[in-house]
Order: structure tokens, then sequence, then C-alpha cells
């Protein structure tokens, strides 16, 4: 879906749109989306502003990846809004002062004739999920040891602890 600068001169944009997994293009992040992604909203441009549109909107959609400790499946259920502006690129050849400050970060520039919904919720998406992604907040990963996963089975293997090794090499030095 398309937001058209030349189509918001004359009247906002509502959206209702259900994004098909794949029909964003999240290759390249490790990424799966999980479930349809539902975004509803609206398009405007701003008056008096020389093409700078806001777009405002909800969305709803389950991601999902290789959990970074035990290798199994984390779930991220989204569900977000966002408030975003966006000003022409021409805008800054234009005025060199634009300064993006901590006020602006929701800031962004749009090239040509207006912005791709699709690119929008790629980005929102991405922004949402947390750094570490983990299949759950106590998930105890893969034993360095024996790799199992210890979520599943309580190895019986002995953790090394920082103690062990300052004994190992004190024994080290006597000998
Ligand atoms: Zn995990
Ligand atoms: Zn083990």
């Amino acid at each position: 879906m398309f937001f058209s600068v030349k189509e918001m001169e004359l009247r906002k944009i509502r959206f209702d749109e259900t994004f098909e997994p794949h029909r964003i293009d999240f290759a390249g992040e490790d990424l799966e989306q999980s479930s349809p992604l539902h975004a509803v909203g609206i398009g405007q441009l701003i008056e008096d502003s020389d093409g700078e549109m806001r777009i405002q909107g909800q969305y709803t959609v389950e991601m999902s990846s290789q959990c970074d400790r035990c290798l199994g499946r984390a779930r991220f259920p989204l569900d977000a809004r966002f408030d975003l502006f966006y000003k022409p690129m021409s805008a800054i050849a234009r005025d060199e002062e634009i300064e993006i400050d901590e006020g602006e970060a929701e800031m962004g520039f749009y090239e040509g004739n207006g912005i791709e919904l699709e690119d929008i919720l790629r980005e929102q998406v991405l922004l949402a999920l947390p750094m570490q992604r983990v299949c759950r907040s106590d998930c105890k990963g893969i034993c360095p040891s024996c790799g199992r996963n210890r979520n599943e089975t309580n190895c019986d293997c002995k953790v090394e602890t920082i103690d062990d090794r300052w004994g190992a090499l004190r024994n080290l030095e006597l000998s």
C-alpha cells in the first residue's frame, strides 16, 4: 500500500491491511513472520508543511526467531502503536540546516512521490523486537559440556566455576 503525496493532497488515507507472511520482506534478519500482520491507521499531509506527512497507526503480528541461548524457537507477539513523521528528501537539499534532535527521533524521510506502508511496518517491527532474542527470560540455554538443552533435561555436568580455575592455577604453580 502506497501513501502517495498527490493523493494525500486531496484526502487523508485510511488503511486497514493484512499482510500474510512473506509479503513483507524480513529476509536477512534471521526472522520469521509467524502470523499475519494486521495494521490499521491513517496517513495525512501536514498543512502548510511543504510535503511533510504523518502516519499514525497500530499493528499486531507474531514474529519468531531462533533463541539466542538454547536454539529453540523464540516467539514475539507484538501489539504496538506508531506515530511517525516523514519529510521529503528534497527538504534536506533545500535546507541544510535541518537538525534531527532527540525530540525528532520519529522523523524520517521519503524519496519521490511517497512511501510504502510495507517499508514503514518492516522498520517498526525491527525496532520493536528485543536486542536479545530468547524463548523466555529464564531460558537456561545449552550445556556447554554435553550440549543438552537445559530447559528439557537437567544434566549432571559439573559447571566449572571461577574458584575451580583459580585452584587449578595455584596447584600448577606449586608443582
Ligand atoms: Zn531458549
Ligand atoms: Zn551437560
